[in-house]
């Protein structure tokens, strides 16, 4: 069997490239090692509710996921979005829009000129400075700072001034200043995660393609710097090969801290392999503590629809963030209840695989998730859950032209794929962007359908 394609992996990035690469005629396997879809952003049930094991809001306006969906005519209905960012002060929660009154809306208005003004290919330009060095350009007032710092909590999961990314973030608000003139559009594909992608899936298997499912990708193989296709895993005795499939071209979805492993040694370029062992160091990855909490009432800062975000919680002082998911699709949770994330980030340099001290952390978080959100004291049950796979982290330095390209230089038909390559953007929203460069890679042509969109 000879597949025009095969994809390693059905996360967000894998199924996007797969089902552009079949919609445009070409034969596709998408292979997938878990038994359900999406990757980091599949979900599960949980006591009647819906989580995601990774999947919150996505930060698509427009650009990315949906343009997708739209193109193999899939559709995903937006929830309605935000209509608060409440921040946590010390005592309690206040509109961000209070931090930064008066003058300095001056300073936030010039910031928003300055970043819609820069053409997207400058921003590579900032890969190795902070956020706040972009943005003493152009203001010095704390609160303005506060916003967009406060923005890069929620969505990069950075927390020190000097860790949050310029380039990504500015790469994010400029994109959705243009596209839906507002600093950040986040939405919840109604009827949730799950759905979406057994009907991407779906689609995909209608214009041709295949799901392999169960199966797990052993090794790529590279004969002469040609690929030739995929080995799958020997279900039986893992030593012995497994069964072979033939491909021109193979795409692979594995995050960087899977991608070494699908190679024999020496076959991707020796800088490839240092820039991926870099980025793929525990180190270097976003990670948080946090609570699955499920009330009868909504355990919220102020509004049922909101993102809430703090820099300090009063005991643990770690930053974070809480959203409130039944407030965007009722039928995520059980009638009359209600189901909210609290997530407090922390330094994995310091911290990574440290048991003892998330035992100590986990303690204190529950008596500030109690003080900061009231509801919580009345919490039907709560989860506490451990974060160390959302990402790469977007520090300055590990952004941008450090992270590998979707083509491989000296290896001919090997794509690589996923947020943790040098697409922009956050989460899913930069895993789907993604999916459709390596898509537009692999057939060689942008597809006119995604002219407008940003190609990174
Ligand atoms: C707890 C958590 C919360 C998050 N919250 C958000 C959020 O609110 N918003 C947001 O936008 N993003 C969020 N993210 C990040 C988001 O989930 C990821 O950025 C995105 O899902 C990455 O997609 P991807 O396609 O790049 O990679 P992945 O989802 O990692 O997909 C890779 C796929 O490849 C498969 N695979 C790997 N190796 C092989 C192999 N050898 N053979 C076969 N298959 C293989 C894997 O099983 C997987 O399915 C969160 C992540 C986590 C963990």
């Amino acid at each position: 069997m000879k597949y025009d394609v095969i994809v390693v992996g059905a996360g967000t990035a894998g199924l996007v490239a797969g089902s552009l690469l079949a919609k445009e005629g070409r034969r596709v396997a998408i292979v997938e090692s878990h038994r359900y879809l999406g990757g980091r952003a599949m979900s599960h049930r949980h006591r009647g509710h819906e989580i995601g094991l990774g999947s919150h809001l996505v930060e698509d306006p427009g650009d990315s996921l949906s343009r997708a969906c739209e193109y193999i005519g899939v559709t995903m209905e937006h929830s309605e979005r935000s209509d608060s960012m409440p921040f946590w002060d010390r005592n309690g929660w206040k509109p961000i829009q209070e931090f930064y009154g008066g003058a300095a809306k001056q300073g936030l208005k010039r910031c928003i000129e300055a970043v819609t003004g820069t053409e997207y290919s400058e921003l590579d330009n900032w890969d190795h400075a902070s956020l706040r060095e972009w943005m003493a350009q152009y203001t010095n007032d704390e609160g303005v700072f506060l916003v967009w710092e406060a923005i890069s909590v929620l969505e990069q999961i950075t927390f020190r001034w000097w860790e949050h990314s310029a380039s990504e973030n500015l790469y994010t608000r400029k994109l959705h200043y243009e596209k839906k003139r507002t600093a950040g559009y986040s939405f919840w594909p109604m009827g949730g995660w799950e759905k979406l992608w057994n009907e991407m899936a779906e689609s995909f298997t209608a214009m041709g393609g295949e799901v392999l499912q169960p199966e797990t990708v052993e090794r790529v193989v590279v004969e002469e710097r040609q690929v030739k296709g995929v080995e799958l895993r020997n279900k039986e005795d893992r030593e012995r090969p497994g069964t072979f499939l033939e491909a021109d071209q193979v795409v692979i979805n594995a995050p960087v801290w899977d991608l070494s492993k699908l190679f024999d040694e020496g076959v991707l370029p020796w800088d490839l392999q240092q820039r991926i062992r870099l980025l793929a160091n525990n180190r270097n990855k976003a990670c948080w503590l946090g609570y699955w909490i499920a009330a009868k009432e909504p355990v919220i800062a102020s509004s049922e629809r909101e993102m809430a975000s703090f820099f300090a919680t009063p005991r643990t002082g770690m930053p974070g963030f809480t959203l409130n998911f039944t407030g965007y699709d009722p039928s995520i949770s059980p009638e009359g209840e209600y189901l909210t994330c609290f997530g407090a980030a922390f330094d994995a340099t310091e911290h990574y695989g440290d048991r003892q001290w998330y035992d100590s952390m986990f303690k204190k978080l529950w008596l500030d998730v109690e003080d900061m959100l009231p509801a919580a004291k009345h919490a039907l049950w709560k989860k506490p859950h451990i974060v160390t796979t959302y990402g790469v982290i977007c520090k300055p330095g590990l952004v941008g032209s450090v992270r590998p390209d979707t083509y491989v230089r000296g290896l001919e038909g090997v794509w690589l794929t996923g947020d943790t390559t040098r697409a922009r953007g956050i989460g899913i929203d930069k895993a789907a962007r993604s999916g459709i460069t390596a898509a537009e890679a692999v057939l060689g042509k942008r597809l006119p359908f995604f002219a407008d969109t940003v190609r990174y």
